[in-house]
């Protein structure tokens, strides 16, 4: 992989604002003659140039190629970053930008005094976008460049606990959390959309908290083939370690979920003492104030209840009570009367409750009224299927019913389907009409056809 400079000028257009405000950034190959050295997953530095502002330039962001060199012209949105018109189409790369550091950037005046950066080419001939840099001069700016990020992330942990009203989010992680303690790697199923916050806690079962973090890093990863070497290589060998052993670690254990997952890198902070409880508990994520939570008390208040409202977040801690059960070592039988119960309340309810608030029939929209049942049922369900949420129909006690002895079905088309074995008059009584039809997402459709085809009659 190479590493490369490329050149922005304040004066021409908001680097600072383009870096800031997009994932995937478009940026130019002038020197076309090293477009040829170009490969996706170059690292690449940008390195904002004076403008008006004397001694202001140096690094200020870390990005990726993601792209081969090709021809662009610019769009509406990246028009707007620009002081001036660019209608001609120009050779371009794209990059995925990975840290921003207008704060700790790295100055010119800096890389001056440095012993073996003081060699990069842009402090020589300045006018050029694009330098190819040697293999040690690589090396160096990324060992600066990642110091530079550490030390911002330190000063972040420092403001958040000094101004004593940090907020700290607390996960409940009671399967997992001798993995979170042994390697400092948390991983949950992506998306999922904490209100972030960079100090964090997790719950063991009962709600007790042992330990503080912050989070270092993150990344999202495909985990069905282990460990994707690309995406954590730009971590240090020992976390690097750590990421592969909670990964082996967890599949064997526990599984993974979903293909998906986000994963934290932690640094632990400091033990808490009395491992404090929330003063009521609740299965979902939860924030507490740094200053209630290291003050010794052995309660403490749920601060705030930024809890996110999502599908993603519903469906996780729904996921996460079904995979409590799956490692507690109870009977299979229990178990099912165990979700049974739950299913009521439980999180996989509120995820149905999320797509739609009301009995697909009839529109009894009383929430304690409704059940979330599965299609297919609990029983003979595998595990995906019974965490799948494409396999839950929300319906009222009446319908529910009907649907769960196979008194009612739907076709692929959502037309209902009533048994001939329900006369008239029940029909009429449990509001049952042959023009019925309900809306199904694809891969309902999947489970409904088996129901049609296993428990209907
Ligand atoms: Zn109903």
């Amino acid at each position: 992989m190479n590493k490369w400079i490329f050149q922005g000028n304040p004066t021409r257009f908001n680097v600072d604002a383009y870096l800031l405000d997009n994932d995937v950034i478009t940026w130019s190959m002038r020197q076309q003659h090293l477009a040829n050295y170009i490969e996706i997953g170059d690292d690449v530095f940008i390195w904002r140039s004076d403008g008006n502002e004397k001694g202001s330039s140096g690094i200020v962001a870390r990005a990726q190629v993601i792209s081969l060199p090709q021809d662009y012209i610019n769009s509406e949105e990246s028009a707007q970053y620009w002081y001036e018109d660019v209608t001609e189409v120009y050779l371009a790369v794209r990059l995925k930008v990975l840290e921003v550091e207008v704060e700790n950037m790295l100055k010119r005046t800096n890389l001056l005094q440095h012993e073996i950066l003081q060699h990069l080419p842009i402090l020589k001939i300045r006018q050029n976008t694009n330098y190819l840099l040697t293999a040690d001069l690589g090396a160096a700016l990324v060992k600066e460049w990642e110091e530079a990020v550490e030390k911002s992330e330190t000063q972040a942990h420092l403001q958040v606990k000094e101004s004593n009203t940090g907020i700290v989010l607390s996960i409940p992680a009671s399967s997992t959390i001798h993995l979170i303690e042994c390697y400092h790697i948390h991983a949950f199923p992506s998306p999922r959309s904490y209100n972030y916050s960079n100090l964090v806690t997790f719950r063991k079962k009962g709600g007790a908290m042992r330990e503080l973090y912050t989070v270092i890093g993150t990344f999202v990863m495909d985990v069905r083939h282990g460990v994707v070497n690309e995406t954590i290589e730009r971590f240090p060998t020992d976390v690097q370690v750590r990421i592969r052993q909670y990964v082996e670690e967890r599949a064997r254990d526990f599984g993974f979920e979903k293909p998906e997952f986000q994963f934290w890198v932690l640094c632990f902070e400091q033990s808490l003492q009395h491992e404090p409880q929330a003063v009521k508990t609740y299965n979902g994520h939860v924030y507490f104030t740094y200053k209630d939570l290291i003050s010794g008390e052995p309660y403490v208040k749920i601060s705030s209840n930024q809890t996110t409202n999502t599908k993603a977040d519903y469906i996780h801690d729904f996921e996460q009570e079904m995979n409590e059960l799956k490692v507690t070592p109870i009977e299979e039988t229990e178990k099912e009367q165990i979700v049974k119960s739950r299913i009521g309340q439980s999180s996989f309810k509120k995820a149905l409750l999320s797509f739609e608030k009301k009995c697909k029939l009839c529109g009894v929209s009383e929430e304690a009224f409704l059940i979330a049942s599965h299609i297919k049922p609990w029983s003979i369900s595998n595990h995906h299927e019974r965490l799948d949420v494409d396999n839950g129909l929300l319906l009222c006690p009446n319908h529910n019913q009907l649907f769960d002895k196979g008194f009612i079905s739907f076709l692929n088309n959502g037309q209902i389907v009533v048994s001939d074995s329900i006369d008239d008059n029940t029909r009429q009584f449990m509001h049952i009409q042959v023009t019925m039809k309900i809306k199904l997402t694809d891969r309902q459709k999947v489970y409904m056809q088996w129901h049609l085809e296993n428990i209907f009659r």
